[in-house]
């Protein structure tokens, strides 16, 4: 496949060379980046991207749809048993655009929804005013407790009886603490709301075990695939029964039209790995690296907002180290480590800056990486983000971290050659 590439588009061949040489030599600790696996990656770029199938199986708009009927039926089928639960849609193209269909399914313009807030740990589709949900509903935002840095959940209750919400959404981009969704559901009851849970960051720990379920209580579940559950770039939609005539619909024809067949049976394939014994032990030692990247940051006298975490991530306070995010994120950049600058919860800085880094262990946890090797990187980082201005420092770390990765290879084929599919 490679060298087809090379022959036929030796531009783009050159290119894509070049970003498994950085995926390889950078240690890649955005939480919500994963290496899917060449199973998941040989889906994706399958046969399937020939063909049209607007609707679903068995009631498609376009003729020749027996075998993507079967892969999407195995896709849905895999996603209900993995996550215990009655409806699955697998066609929405990405976590944005599984939330406007649930948004588009159960409120009218201009109803009230209540989200964590951006700048607190929430996502861009969770109603900010750049994106179509913050002009089309009524958002308002909850934040974490000001001491705790967590939900305050007494306080969440009471913003529900003020605001009388259609729809309680739980779920973050940034939010390092396990999220308690029994609490939630019942405060959506006192007060008539649909819950909505997107569990985009954390569906991986939760598919293992490793964080509770919202299958329960939640009405309905939108999840990204390609994050902790390492499938690949895609989204899918769970519901109760009840619901998933509202939210087929709404995806399509609502907002999608012909679904992405490839990247359906790439998730099918997804589902099948997230059920394996191998897939529950990685999800374990994601949470323990963390867990020990955390504590490392800890010793080296960093702040982690919340003072810890529980889940794949943390963001770490840098403005003691006299640092924005985006100047700690810059730095550590030079040094191949690459993480993503965020807001904390409470930040003098604008969004461009932050006041923090978000960084998390999905990726090297893929590659094989343990709790040693998040001290060692945890102590990089300090000692990056300590001395600003040693240049040398940085260029000496930058050293050791490609030596490090070529003993962890993204994929095994890599320890062989450069060959990317
Ligand atoms: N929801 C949450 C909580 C997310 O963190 C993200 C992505 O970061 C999304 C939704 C959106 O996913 P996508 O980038 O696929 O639109």
């Amino acid at each position: 496949m490679e060298q087809l590439l090379r022959q036929v588009d030796p531009d783009v061949a050159d290119i894509l060379d070049r970003e498994l040489d950085r995926q390889q030599h950078s240690l890649i600790m955005i939480p919500s980046e994963n290496y899917a696996s060449r199973a998941v990656m040989a889906a994706t770029g399958s046969i399937m991207t020939n063909k049209y199938a607007e609707g679903y199986p068995g009631a498609r708009y376009y003729h020749g749809c027996e075998f993507v009927d079967q892969v999407e039926n195995l896709a849905i089928e895999r996603a209900r048993a993995l996550f215990g639960v009655d409806h699955a849609n697998v066609q929405p193209v990405s976590g944005t655009q599984a939330n406007m269909s649930v948004y588009y399914a159960l409120l009218e313009p201009g109803d009230t929804v209540l989200a964590m807030a951006l700048d607190q740990g929430g996502h861009l589709s969770h109603g900010n005013r750049a994106n179509f949900s913050g002009r089309t509903y009524r958002f308002v935002p909850y934040g974490v407790d000001c001491g705790t840095e967590q939900i305050d959940y007494d306080r969440l209750a009471e913003f529900a009886r003020e605001y009388k919400p259609k729809l309680l959404l739980v779920g973050a981009s940034a939010y390092p603490r396990t999220l308690d969704f029994v609490r939630f559901r019942e405060i959506a009851d006192s007060v008539g709301a649909y819950l909505l849970a997107d569990i985009a960051h954390i569906a991986g720990l939760i598919a293992a075990g490793e964080h509770p379920s919202p299958a329960p209580y939640a009405d309905v579940i939108t999840s990204t695939t390609h994050k902790t559950l390492r499938g690949p770039r895609g989204a899918i939609i769970l519901c109760r029964q009840g619901l998933a005539k509202a939210i087929d619909k709404a995806v399509f024809p609502g907002v999608q039209a012909g679904p992405l067949m490839h990247v359906i049976a790439a998730k099918a394939v997804m589902f099948k790995e997230a059920m394996s014994p191998e897939f529950k032990a990685y999800q374990r030692q994601v949470v323990l690296n963390a867990r020990a990247l955390a504590e490392t940051f800890l010793t080296r006298g960093f702040r982690l907002v919340s003072g810890g975490t529980d889940t794949h991530l943390m963001l770490v306070d840098v403005s003691k180290q006299g640092l924005t995010g985006k100047h700690a994120a810059d730095l550590l950049r030079e040094a191949n480590i690459i993480t993503n600058f965020n807001t904390i919860p409470y930040d003098s800085q604008p969004p461009t800056q932050g006041s923090g880094i978000r960084p998390g262990s999905p990726a090297l946890t893929s590659r094989g990486m343990g709790e040693a090797e998040m001290a060692q990187i945890a102590n990089w980082i300090a000692d990056v983000l300590e001395q600003p201005d040693d240049s040398v420092l940085r260029m000496r770390i930058r050293d050791e971290v490609i030596a490090l990765c070529s003993r962890f290879p993204i994929y095994d084929y890599m320890a062989r050659e450069g060959e990317y599919v």
